[in-house]
């Protein structure tokens, strides 16, 4: 099997997509910042599942990063994920430099209300704008007819639906379950920086969570389990929890029992900030 075609200039992006679209092909795509894991090879299967075509786009994004944050060790292996993108058959690898995307004199930030309020914003203040702002650009320049996105991510997927929709962006937004290993650990590409110790407690992350959301879904108080999950996760060894919050699965309102949930998290083992979240029943 041959692998992706590689572009790294706009032009050649659109080049490419045009001649899909001439040629009656629908196409999906699939945003990521590279360092591809099992989760993100599920989203290419689904994206192939929707189109004929999917486009991955492997862009470590620096609007999104605070300048104290790992934009600088962040990994990136183009060869690996190319190797991975030829295996799950995806047709075309976008993978713009920085100057690509943002060309000197770039001026211009796209900043979504709604599901961006509290959660990661409140400890990541300009995450979501440079989310919103690169996810735009994407799909301006690829113009995908659907777009596939994981609940890993469960804030940023929210926030990339209601950006869709205040912008009419017209791209179908698909949300792909939560690849995990084999003791519950979300996938992630900094997962790289856990040592074999810190991966044993990133493991209860998963484990305190799925607890207290089905203590939730049978009745219990909504303010104790929330501290009772955050206080097991600091005896579990995470050395700061910066949230474990009950919301509104849609809108990331407070919840309300009786009404689809979703538990979300983030906490820190030592340098490295993980985040997961979980179904809420309705009880
Ligand atoms: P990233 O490269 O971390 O920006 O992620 C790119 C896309 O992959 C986002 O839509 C993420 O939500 C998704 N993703 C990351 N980890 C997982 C996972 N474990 N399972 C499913 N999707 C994931």
């Amino acid at each position: 099997m041959s692998g992706p075609i590689v572009v790294d200039s706009v032009v050649a992006l659109r080049a490419q997509i045009r001649d899909w679209r001439q040629a009656g092909l629908k196409v999906a795509m699939v945003p990521t910042m590279g360092a591809l894991h099992d989760g993100h090879i599920s989203l290419v299967r689904i994206a192939l599942e929707k189109a004929d075509r999917c486009v991955v786009s492997i862009f470590v994004n620096p609007t999104q990063f605070a300048p104290t944050e790992d934009l600088d060790k962040y990994p990136r292996q183009l060869a690996r994920d190319l190797n991975r993108l030829r295996e799950a058959g995806a047709q075309l690898a976008f993978t713009p430099g920085v100057a690509e995307m943002y060309p000197t004199g770039f001026a211009t930030k796209i900043s979504v209300g709604g599901p961006s309020s509290g959660l990661e914003t409140d400890f990541r203040p300009t995450f979501f704008e440079g989310v919103a702002t690169v996810v735009a650009k994407l799909f301006l320049q690829a113009t995908p007819d659907c777009a596939v996105f994981g609940e890993k991510d469960y804030q940023q997927l929210c926030v990339v639906r209601q950006l869709c929709r205040d912008l009419d962006l017209h791209v179908e937004i698909v949300g792909a379950p939560t690849v995990r290993d084999a003791h519950g650990l979300a996938m992630s590409s900094r997962n790289a920086y856990l040592n074999e110790a810190e991966l044993v407690v990133a493991r209860k992350l998963n484990v305190v969570l799925r607890q207290a959301a089905a203590q939730l879904a049978t009745g219990a108080d909504e303010a104790s389990t929330m501290s009772g999950a955050a206080e097991a996760l600091s005896s579990a060894g995470f050395r700061k929890v910066d949230y474990v919050a009950a919301r509104e699965a849609m809108t990331l309102a407070p919840w309300r029992r009786g009404r689809e949930g979703r538990l979300l998290a983030a906490a820190w083992l030592g340098a490295t900030r993980l985040i997961d979240n979980v179904e809420v029943s309705p009880a």
